[in-house]
């Protein structure tokens, strides 16, 4: 197969999306910083590779470079990092680069990229209920300059100020009511963003804290888009004690050896912390309701595609 120059590709781009995405995106991060720099967090800087990153709970592949004999990973998302910057600060973010190297399942869905964006932020000595506040209030800002910004023309028709605090769906109830699939319908039939909260531990990855008052369920949250836009954020409180921590990567059925120095970090004192990670391309589509990432994205990574 022959495959078009991506050069090419790129001198076809429709100039009106990525003209909005871009400008949606301006408009949102800088609405975001401003949000969270007002609450006094310090913005750190994006890690690109470090010898740990985020398992995942799906499996992606993970190459690894080798730098003078080191091994090094690239971010997939800065989850230990976050839990180690607040050894020394108190609340932080980073516009962070994640690189997930999805499989071609993954391709049609109109909100998976190869390389994508996230502001993770992290908060110490707080819960559940702090951050997902803090989510909230960001996002409806956000909303706020992009309506102030834009003609309403070009914005996803459904888009408004939403009432807060979000609807809270179980995770449990949500399968009971909609079954396995259940997010893919209820983002479909959802006029307003929700949150889907307690999720079960073996969906998700070792490091989101399980309830104290409830075994194999997790003090975490995921936020969906309405109409159909599908996963926002995703966050919970962290584990942090190194037992527990060991449990868990046991119970996951990784290698021990591969978060060794997390495992050492936390011998020696993780605080605890909650936070979350919200994608920015998402937010974009779901602002303009584009159909997929790539057509707001100037340099989108699509899956399985060969691309600037
Ligand atoms: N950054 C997310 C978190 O804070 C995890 C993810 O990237 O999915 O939980
Ligand atoms: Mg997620």
């Amino acid at each position: 197969m022959i495959e078009a120059s991506p050069i090419e590709g790129f001198f076809h781009r429709d100039k009106e999306k990525i003209y909005l995405g871009t400008k949606v995106n301006t408009i949102i991060r800088g609405s975001m910083k401003r949000y969270l720099d007002r609450l006094g967090f310090l913005e750190i800087n994006p890690v690109i590779i470090s010898p740990i990153s985020d398992p995942l709970n799906h499996p992606v592949d993970d190459p690894t470079l080798s730098y003078y004999g080191y091994r090094y990973r690239l971010t997939k998302s800065m989850i230990f990092h976050k839990q180690l910057a607040l050894v020394h600060f108190d609340k932080i973010y980073s516009f962070s680069p994640n690189i997930r190297l999805e499989p071609l399942e993954r391709r049609g869905t109109g909100r998976h990229l190869a390389e994508f964006t996230q502001l993770d932020l992290e908060v110490k000595g707080k819960g559940r209920e702090f951050v997902m506040k803090i989510a909230e209030g960001m996002i409806d800002d956000a909303i706020e300059n992009v309506l102030n910004a834009l003609d309403r023309g070009s914005l996803n028709p459904g888009l408004r100020r939403y009432k807060r605090p979000f609807r809270k769906v179980r995770y449990l109830d949500a399968v009971e009511e909609y079954g396995k699939n259940f997010e893919t319908k209820m983002s479909q039939e959802a006029e307003e963003p929700f949150w889907i909260i307690d999720i079960p531990l073996m969906e998700r990855e070792f490091y989101d804290r399980e309830k104290d008052d409830e075994e194999g369920v997790l003090m975490d949250m995921d936020l969906i888009y309405p109409l159909g836009y599908g996963e926002a954020i995703s966050g919970g409180e962290r584990e942090y004690k190194y037992e527990r921590i060991l449990q868990r990567i046991a119970k996951k059925g990784q290698r021990k050896e591969d978060y060794a120095l997390l495992l050492e970090a936390a011998r020696l004192g993780i605080p605890p912390s909650a936070g979350f990670g919200i994608g920015i391309e998402r937010f974009v589509r779901f602002i303009l309701g584009a159909e997929r990432i790539s057509d707001v994205v100037l340099f989108p990574k699509e899956i399985g595609k060969f691309v600037l």
